[in-house]
Order: structure tokens, then sequence, then C-alpha cells
């Protein structure tokens, strides 16, 4: 922490320092130390008062993993309103990728939101949304003409993929996989693996869309070829080829719990899809944009989709997210059929170019694999002193545990959500921010930004030890 303190305090006299050259990056300036500070109670006096002004005017529908209120935050740390720092290892579940408010991002929404803020594209235009669309074709997996189109959130995204893959195909039935998420939408809801608390209550649901088996190796121990047969199969038994529109793939599935499919799995699927006309999407809206040490993780297995969704991590956390594609396929829609009003708004694709050239400029495709490569190896650690810790799984700075019962980590694997719960209620009253996942609550998902230094890896690691000792 004192060196990137050291690093900002000489910003403007890097030839004082003694490790940088002229040519390289500059270090990151942080305008919030990087460091966990807890100075009250979790959540502090101030955090409590907001909370009860928020339960009588916020719906209970909209729940928060962790009542602290935020008043800044800067690179991998939150401040909340009492003044505690939190390491945060959720970044608003993969969004603030490149870090919180990271200062060209910051530089280039503000100059945005000075020259103007909306138009309307499918009014009047403007180059911004153009230049994410060509950094979107330039980034996403696949070396032919694409094409997109941008919209404000991911479940905005999945409806758009669906809408177009079923209007240039001519078909209705969307597949997905078991233990997939994909939103809150009407259409996202039925694509959900999980019914509480994503639709309970809410149907009827849209119909013609498919579950099928996923490739889960921890638990099934398939090998990519063999988990694929399966997931074919019931495709072909219970939807049929010739009704598919699309099957929606997370590369590796968030909510879920980032499981990571055996190798050759997702390419054997995209091979069956393209010999039988279906649309392949893939659902990187949290597993992309530098997240896994490559722009998209579908690049690790070496699936190249038909179209590709982003979302989350796109704009810095701006709201933005796209559909982009195969040309010919997103060529489909009629002209108006796609857009809306706040679609590729200007100040979030002024965001998400600076992101783009951040990713770049900082070399965050090498941060990602530095994360990753630091996390499980701490993991690994704990994970010898620790028996409930059954799996460590994941890419880049996308890595998860699952928790199981006691001595259950390589027999029947029982789900240990109770531990889940405890450790990142620990977590949290010592400064770590920490997400859980899996369809059955046991797993802690690790989605910092690539701006945590390996320290407060450590650091965040020493407390979740405690944590696991503390059960
Ligand atoms: C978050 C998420 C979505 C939904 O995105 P929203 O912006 O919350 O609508 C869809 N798919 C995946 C994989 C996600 O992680």
């Amino acid at each position: 922490m004192t060196d990137t303190l050291n690093a900002a305090a000489s910003t403007n006299t890097a030839s004082s320092t003694n490790t940088a050259s002229p040519a390289a990056t500059p270090a990151p300036v942080y305008t919030v130390p990087q460091e966990r500070r807890v100075v009250t109670s979790v959540p502090g006096p101030k955090s409590v008062e907001l909370q009860k002004r928020r339960l009588e005017s916020v719906s209970t529908g909209v729940s928060s993993v962790l009542p602290v209120y935020i008043a800044s935050a800067n690179g991998a740390i939150l401040v909340d309103v009492d003044g505690n720092q939190f390491i945060d290892l959720g970044a608003g579940i993969g969004v603030t990728t490149i870090g919180h408010t990271e200062a060209s991002v910051v530089e280039a929404a503000v100059g945005q939101v000075q020259d103007f803020i909306h138009t309307l594209f499918t009014i009047t235009p403007y180059e911004e949304y153009i230049r994410v669309a060509e950094l979107l074709a330039e980034h996403t997996p696949g070396d032919f003409p694409k094409k997109s189109v941008l919209i404000n959130s991911g479940a905005e995204a999945v409806e758009n993929g669906v809408k177009i893959a079923r209007k240039y195909t001519g078909r209705r039935a969307v597949a997905v996989l078991d233990h997939a998420y994909h939103g809150r939408t009407n259409l996202t809801m039925a694509m959900n693996h999980k019914a509480a608390p994503y639709a309970t209550g809410f149907g009827p649901l849209a119909g013609d869309v498919y579950h099928a088996p996923s490739s889960y190796p921890y638990h099934d121990g398939l090998s990519g070829a063999d988990a694929a047969q399966r997931t074919i199969e019931y495709l072909e038994k219970s939807v049929g080829a010739t009704d598919l529109a699309c099957l929606v793939v997370e590369p590796i599935q968030g909510e879920g719990g980032f499981m990571v499919p055996a190798e050759g799995y997702l390419p054997a699927l995209q091979e069956w899809c393209t010999a039988n006309g279906v649309v392949m999407i893939a659902d990187e809206i949290q597993s992309g944009m530098a997240r896994t040490g490559a722009y998209y993780a579908s690049e690790h297995f070496g699936w190249t989709p038909d179209l590709v969704l982003t979302a989350k991590g796109i704009a810095g956390g701006l709201p933005l997210a796209a559909v982009t594609g195969r040309a010919e396929i997103m060529d489909a829609a009629q002209p108006g059929g796609l857009g809306g009003t706040f679609g590729g708004n200007p100040v979030a694709c002024a965001a998400a170019v600076a992101v783009f050239e951040s990713i770049e400029s900082n070399n965050l495709l090498v941060e990602g694999r530095r994360i990753g490569d630091s996390l499980r190896s701490g993991l690994e650690q704990l994970q010898h002193k620790h028996d409930i810790i059954g799996d460590i799984r994941g890419i880049g700075a996308m890595i998860a545990i699952e928790l199981v019962q006691p001595g259950t980590g390589d027999t029947s694997k029982e789900p240990n959500a109770a531990a889940v719960t405890a450790i990142a209620e620990y977590a949290a009253q010592h400064g770590v921010l920490l997400l859980t996942a899996g369809t059955y609550g046991n797993v802690l998902r690790f989605l910092p930004s690539l701006a945590l230094s390996d320290d407060l890896i450590a650091d965040a690691l020493s407390v979740i030890d405690d944590a696991i000792a503390a059960l």
C-alpha cells in the first residue's frame, strides 16, 4: 500500500523513482489508499441510519449483500459513509473490472457530459457509438465481418441476442444450460436455472425455453466430449434441432458458481450448432472484458461463438451492453426492430472507449493472469489447511471455491452453504467484501477489479483463513 502512495506522490517527478523507466506505463494514481481499514462496527452508525430510510422508501424486492453505504471508491477499495475501507472482491459483480473511478474513464465521461449527454442514436447518431462497435468487432472472438447493437443491460443483451437469432433462423426455441443465469426480465427469468428468487411468483414465464444438461466437471466427472454428447442428445430429443433458434451459454457460468467446462465441450457444441443451423450465443456478460486474462473467456476454450453478449465490465460502471457477432446474423433484424431510448448512451460509449484503451495501455490482460495466479496459489494453500474447500476453479480474476461438508470433498461433495454465509459475514466485519454464488449457495466467488494488488490479495486471504478457522 505504501508503494502505491509513493507512486502517486511521485508521478510528476518520474525520474526520481528508482524503478520506473521513462517509457514504462505510469503506475496508477490512486485517490484512495489501497488498504483495508475498519473503524466502526460493520455496518457503522451512518449506514444503519441510511438503512432505516431505505427500508421506508425502497422496495424490499431489491436486496443488498452488505448494507454499508458507499461514499467513494477507487481502484480496488470501497469507502463507506462511516470511513471504513473494504477490499472489494466483487467489483459490483464484475463491472468495475479496470478499477473503481479509473482516471481515464472518469475523464472521458466528464468530457462527454460537457459535450452532449443524449441525442438518441436512432434519431441523430454520433461517432462514439460507432467506435464502440468497431472495438467490439476487433476484440470479440472470430475473424469475420461483425456488427453490433448497443443496449443498456445484460438482460437486454440476452433478449436482443434471442430476438436476432429467431429472426435469422425463422425458428422459435431457445436452449440454455443447467446452472445458467441470464437476467431478470420476462424472457431471461425463464432462462435461469434458479426459480428462487429470480422468477418465483413472477410468471407466467416465456415459453419455448429448454434447459439442457451442462458440463460441471467437479460433480459430473465427464470429459468435454461426453458432456457435449449428453447436451446434444437432450437438444435433439427434447427440442429438435430444426425448431431450435439458439443455444445461449456462459463460457464460465457466473451466478451458477464459476463452473469451467471440461476441455472440448464448448467447441463440440458450436460444431453441432453450426451443422444444424442453430445460432450459438456466448453470454460473456460476467466473464468478458479482460476479466480472465483474455478479452473474452471463450478464447480460453478455443470457442468462436456466432454472437457474443457484453455488458457488466464494458464501460467502467456506466450502463452499457452489446450484442456483437456475424454480420449476416446481426443484419437479419429489420430497420427499427432493435434499439431503445438510452441504448448506446454517448457518456457510456465514451467511457467504454476509455476502458478498451486502458486495457491496452495498462496491459490489463496481464494483470488478469497475475491475479488468477496469485489468488489460485493462495487458495490452494488454504485448501491444504481446510478440508471444507472442495474445489478451486476459474480463470484469471474470476476464481471461486466450492465449500463442502468436512471430509466430503473427494466423495459425496455435500454442499456447505452455512460455511459460505459465515465466511462472507466474517470477511465483511473485517473489511473484505466477498460475493457468494452457486446453485446450492455453497460457492465463494472472487471477482475483483484488475487493480487488486498482490498485497491486497494476501491480506484478503488472511482474513478468509481466519474466517474458516473461526467456523
Ligand atoms: C449479470 C448477468 C446478466 C444480466 O445482466 P444485467 O445487466 O444484470 O441485466 C446476464 N448474464 C450473465 C452471465 C450475468 O452475469
